[in-house]
């Protein structure tokens, strides 16, 4: 198996969490094998964790796709979670899969691809340490290489470009809304673009690199003609935030959660981050409907990256 520094890091933090804890399950809380070596990962290969619960296919895209919750194994050596929502997100991961192949159809190159195999009643891959494994050793080592993989692929899309786009994909059933999560809050939104293009905003917000980088208004980034939701807009999809749908309202909405805080480039980096929550009827369900939201989304993402990364995908 091959790891990277942070994965030691969060190997040693997991261990302390461990101690702090005072946990007596000794099966489940050993430090898992692991490999110091550096991690020399190829585009086009495909590299395992520990018994394959996490797995990551390495790319020459700016695009890294996450897929946290779409996981169906349940091994018997870590007990099921708690607490928190174990609901897995239906077929995300074999969405996260259609896409990353329509990715590579349109630009002849590969997305970085990083996939939780772990259903959510064992790992919740996108909350911290402490809710995600809940203090299981096997369970947080999976999460340390899932966001190990990551890492990698961020380090290698900031050695090749100036900036990039992590794309972490959920499907959520609460309403029949495609949900764009920056980090702005639900309420943010009822601003006007005038103020939404205020520092504070750019600041809290996932996307924050891109907009320092784009000459265009961020409001504009986020939901102007030609932003990621307005664009699945005009194929059909009801989608938030948009040009037509500026506002998500107040009765819920998902804003982005752990990996879009720590992937995206709120905190720093040239890394930004978009989480996007898939309703399931015409997108999720069949195979059908996820080829061809995954067409879709493919051109809008590399029209996206044209619009404000002022990079071609294509003639790369
Ligand atoms: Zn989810």
């Amino acid at each position: 198996m091959i790891i990277n520094k942070k994965y030691v890091f969060n190997r040693l933090m997991l261990l302390l969490l461990s101690l702090i804890a005072g946990c007596n399950e000794p099966s489940g809380e050993q430090l898992d094998n692991i490999d110091n070596s550096d991690p020399e990962y190829i585009a086009g290969e495909t590299y395992y964790g520990r018994n394959s619960y996490t797995e990551y296919q390495p790319g020459n895209l700016p695009i890294i796709i996450g897929t946290p919750h779409g996981g169906s194994e349940k091994p018997e050596e870590i007990p099921d979670r708690t607490w928190g929502t174990t609901v897995k997100d239906a077929y995300t991961q074999e969405l996260a899969r259609i896409f990353a192949d329509s990715l590579k159809a349109i630009t002849g190159k590969l997305p970085h691809l990083i996939v939780c195999r772990l259903h959510r009643t064992k790992l919740d891959a996108n909350r911290d340490l402490d809710e995600a494994a809940q203090g299981n050793g096997h369970a947080g080592s999976a999460w340390s290489e899932y966001h190990g993989y990551i890492e990698s692929a961020k380090d290698t899309v900031s050695k090749y470009f100036h900036g990039g786009l992590y794309i972490d994909i959920h499907g959520q059933s609460r309403r029949p809304r495609i949900e764009l999560g920056y980090l702005l809050d639900d309420e943010n939104y009822a601003l006007p673009d005038s103020i939404l293009n205020g520092e504070v905003y750019v600041n809290k917000s996932s996307l924050k690199a891109l907009a320092e980088f784009s000459a265009a208004d961020f409001a504009t980034i986020v939901r102007g003609e030609n932003s990621l939701g307005s664009m699945l807009f005009t194929y059909g999809y009801p989608v938030v935030p948009c040009i037509e749908i500026p506002d998500p309202g107040t009765e819920g909405y998902f804003r982005g959660g752990y990996s879009t805080i720590s992937h995206g480039s709120r905190d720093g980096g040239t890394i930004s981050a978009v989480q996007i929550e898939l309703y399931k009827e015409g997108i999720r369900d069949t195979a059908e409907n996820r080829a061809r939201f995954s067409g879709i989304y493919s051109r809008t993402v590399v029209l996206f990256f044209k619009e404000y990364y002022g990079l071609d995908l294509i003639t790369l």
